[in-house]
């Protein structure tokens, strides 16, 4: 029917996001390629697919939430022709070229492409505590909304396919290396006899406090003078000593000492009195600018 959507992939986020449809109403058809995963949305008034070909042709609006872009490729390679004329919404997790290059592959075939990435876990979804970022066709963006709306808080970032996974995959190098962080931290302090709840119940608060500190280095990093008065320095920063507290306890210091190594560039290069956000610039690419 009218706003009918079809769901490729009924892993945890494909059902869920299958669910959050049928809780508003909406004609829903699923596809997943192992057999035997529909049924629990077939019982809440799924419509179940035969075939990736059956389910593209159900509806107007085809989601892909599969693994990585391969099964992507895969999948739907072969329904090209089905695709035609209607809109896929790619929330299968890609890298931003990976997503360009489908995005290409969808303009090639006169398919409407919309790339997302879900900043939610599957429990989130139907909520407006997740959001999902979106790039690639405005017009699908627009035109969606009220689809997209039902899953999470969706914003859109502009008409180069790639952006959304940019973004999404930024913030998870963020918190991956905080999570990171937190545990080896706590596997330094296990000689003590300190549980990682015991040490958990410290760093959360402190790393909360912490976090205020972003917006200071950001402002350094825009502004491009690392010699701005009042920060810490790099020759201050150095953190071999952490890396050897690392290493007595017999942690694997590799974390740190990946700090480290940024840290070292940069007073090798002359620059240990300025300050710490000057690591950014032993990361960033040739060429960019802040
Ligand atoms: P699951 O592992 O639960 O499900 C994976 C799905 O992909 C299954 O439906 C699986 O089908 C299908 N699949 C895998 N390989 C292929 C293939 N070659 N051809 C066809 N189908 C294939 O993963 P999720 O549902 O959790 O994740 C789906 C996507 O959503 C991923 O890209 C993930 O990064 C993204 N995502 C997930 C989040 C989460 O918290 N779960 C958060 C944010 C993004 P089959 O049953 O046949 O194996």
């Amino acid at each position: 029917g009218p706003g009918g959507v079809t769901l490729l992939g009924l892993g945890a986020m494909g059902s869920a996001l299958a669910a959050a449809l049928l809780d508003t109403g909406r004609t829903v058809t699923v596809w997943n390629r192992t057999p035997g995963r529909a049924e629990e949305l077939v019982a809440r008034g799924a419509r179940a697919a035969g075939s990736v070909r059956e389910a593209v042709a159900a509806s107007p609006v085809v989601v892909a939430c599969l693994l990585r872009y391969p099964s992507v490729q895969e999948t739907l390679g072969p329904v090209a022709g089905e695709l035609r004329g209607r809109t896929l919404v790619n929330l299968t997790t890609t890298t931003p070229n990976e997503s360009r290059a489908l995005a290409a592959w969808a303009a090639g075939h006169g398919i409407d492409h919309l790339d997302g990435a879900v900043m939610a876990v599957p429990a989130m979804i139907g909520s407006r505590e997740g959001q999902i970022f979106y790039s690639g066709s405005r017009a699908a963006y627009d035109a969606l909304l009220p689809v997209l709306g039902v899953w999470a808080t969706s914003e859109f970032h502009g008409e180069d396919a790639g952006r959304a996974s940019l973004v999404d995959l930024a913030m998870l190098s963020g918190m991956y290396q905080m999570f990171t962080g937190f545990l080896h931290g706590a596997a330094m302090v296990a000689s003590l006899g300190v549980s990682a709840s015991d040490f958990a119940a410290r760093q959360v608060p402190f790393l909360s406090a912490m976090t205020h500190g972003l917006a200071d280095y950001a402002k350094v990093v825009d502004g491009g003078d690392y010699t701005v008065p009042g920060q810490q320095s790099l020759d201050f920063s150095d953190l071999s000593h952490i890396v050897r507290a690392s290493e007595e306890q017999g942690v694997d210091p590799t974390p740190i000492a990946a700090v480290q190594e940024l840290i070292a560039r940069q007073i090798a290069a002359g620059h240990g009195s300025e300050g710490f956000p000057r690591i950014y610039e032993s990361m960033r690419a040739a060429g960019s600018t802040a």
